[in-house]
């Protein structure tokens, strides 16, 4: 066993459902904490999932089809393509061929757990961020080998100005990660910087596609970076599931649509309505950071006794420990959360 072990943190995912059920006997359970799709996904996917039968062979190394797709969908040649195992096998993949022990690796906190976990994994030298009163980046660091840019940020829902990450972009000497899971809420993306040559974007199927279960993301890079992404990226890291999925999403983007334009618009009635109660941060995302005078842990476990599961923030170094995070679920789960929300504060 490397010597380092007990010192790569473990990923902590939301709790489920059924886990929480199971521990208060509860009936109804809302979970509110890993910024799922809640209205499931495309009717179309499923139907394309449910006809699917060749289990027992490999899927192909690549997909062009679903490249082809994925290059119309946001603008760029399918050349500039990678497909990975969601998001965290593109996160992944960049590390393994960018890092060397000793580079160091820029991210500002609190921001997504896996950039740090990756990074212990590697051997890097982490160099962490502060963020200003916005949550937004407020400096960066010349001479790292990579700068992560999460916008818009998980846990705390702001993008970053367009203009500071392409000065980002075009002054330091190592590549720049534009991590957008969340851009398809937002009209502020970067999306476009990856012309840049130093610059990659990674997208997902996980959020606003719905698809989190089939583990399908992508990266936006030029030709000659993908072809030593393509070198360390597992052999097969997307399944036919998966690349048939993602084809069938893209054939119905409208479906997606209409969800981000109802998750948008309960995501400024949430805000609304927690402004009355708390200090909810402004989001561009599908969940909203929310600061009370109440430690955070005590909130969600009490919340979970009535329920409703939100996400503490321990996992994210950096985060208030007065801060959680919450999903803008369907607005009747939304109320559901609202009320006992009220609950908790006045039991305090
Ligand atoms: N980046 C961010 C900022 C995320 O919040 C997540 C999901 N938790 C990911 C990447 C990974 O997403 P995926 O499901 O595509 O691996």
């Amino acid at each position: 066993m490397r010597s380092d072990i007990d010192s790569i943190p473990d990923y902590k995912p939301g709790k489920s459902a059924e886990e929480v059920k199971k521990k208060y006997g509860l009936k109804r359970v809302v979970k509110l904490a890993s910024n799922e799709n809640p209205y499931g996904t495309s009717p179309k996917v499923v139907e394309v999932l449910k006809s699917f039968d060749s289990f027992s062979t490999y899927p192909p190394k690549d997909s062009q089809e679903l490249r082809e797709r994925i290059a119309e969908y946001i603008g760029f040649e399918p050349e500039m393509i990678a497909l990975s195992s969601g998001l965290d096998g593109v996160l992944e993949t960049v590390f393994k061929m960018l890092i060397e022990p000793g580079d160091g690796v820029s991210f500002a906190i609190p921001t997504f757990p896996y950039y740090s976990i990756l990074s212990k994994i590697y051997r890097a030298r982490e160099r962490k961020i502060k963020r200003d009163g916005d949550f937004r980046m407020s400096s960066f660091s010349q001479n790292s080998k990579l700068t992560i840019v999460c916008s818009p940020n998980n846990p705390t829902g702001n993008v970053e100005d367009y203009e500071f990450v392409k000065e980002v972009a075009e002054s330091v000497d190592g590549y720049v990660f534009i991590d957008e899971a969340y851009a398809e809420f937002t009209e502020k993306k970067l999306t476009r910087l990856a012309e840049y040559e130093n610059v990659m974007v990674g997208r997902t199927f996980s959020k606003a596609f719905g698809l989190a279960n089939l583990r399908l993301g992508y990266c936006i890079l030029h030709p000659s970076l993908r072809r030593a992404f393509m070198k360390v990226n597992e052999p097969f890291p997307v399944s036919s599931l998966a690349i048939k999925a993602g084809i069938a999403a893209l054939e119905d983007v409208g479906w997606m649509e209409r969800c981000v334009r109802l998750i948008v618009k309960d995501r400024e009635w949430l805000y609304k309505q927690l402004r009355k109660i708390s200090k909810p941060a402004r989001s561009e995302a599908n969940f909203l950071y929310v600061e009370t005078d109440v430690e955070a842990k005590i909130i969600a476990e009490e919340l979970e006794k009535r329920g409703v599961i939100v996400r503490e923030l321990s996992g994210f170094e950096g985060a208030s420990k007065y801060a959680f995070r919450v999903d803008v679920g369907k607005r009747k789960d939304l109320l559901y959360f609202i009320s006992n929300f009220k609950d908790v504060l006045c039991s305090q």
